[in-house]
């Protein structure tokens, strides 16, 4: 579909997403509202920007990683770059590289966008780590 002349263009998504969509936008109008997203089109726009983002950030960075198994509160990484395995441990809501020593590594970055962690990491409450090249 071509954008319209404000820069706008329609799509497609499941009647499922849509409501969910919808219930999380009305819950959150005022949290919302102070990011200057006024419009449920400029929500499902900023969600998605967030996850293209990511997605270019893990591929620029980390192309070469790969999860290899979630074990309880162990997510083990394999990286190729490295040729080892890192094991990184989720514990008080917060991620932790054994291998690096560090919660700000490119394996915690990466355990960190693994839908399933992303998902428990936020119900806890957890922030988005920061993270260091
Ligand atoms: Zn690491």
């Amino acid at each position: 579909m071509p954008p319209s002349a404000k820069g706008w263009a329609p799509i497609s998504v499941r009647a499922q997403v849509l409501e969910k969509l919808q219930s999380r936008y009305e819950s959150k109008r005022e949290e919302l509202e102070k990011k200057n997203i006024r419009s449920f089109n400029s929500y499902v726009t900023d969600i998605l920007a967030v996850l293209v983002e990511r997605d270019e950030i893990l591929a620029r960075y980390a192309p070469f990683m790969s999860e290899a198994g979630i074990f309880e509160n162990r997510i083990l990484i394999d990286d190729k770059k490295k040729g080892e395995f890192f094991e990184v441990v989720h514990k008080n809501k917060e991620l932790f590289c054994r291998g690096c020593e560090r919660s700000d590594c490119l394996h915690v970055g990466f355990a960190y966008s693994i839908p399933l962690v992303n998902k428990t990491l936020r119900e806890e409450g957890a922030q988005e780590p920061k993270l260091r090249a």
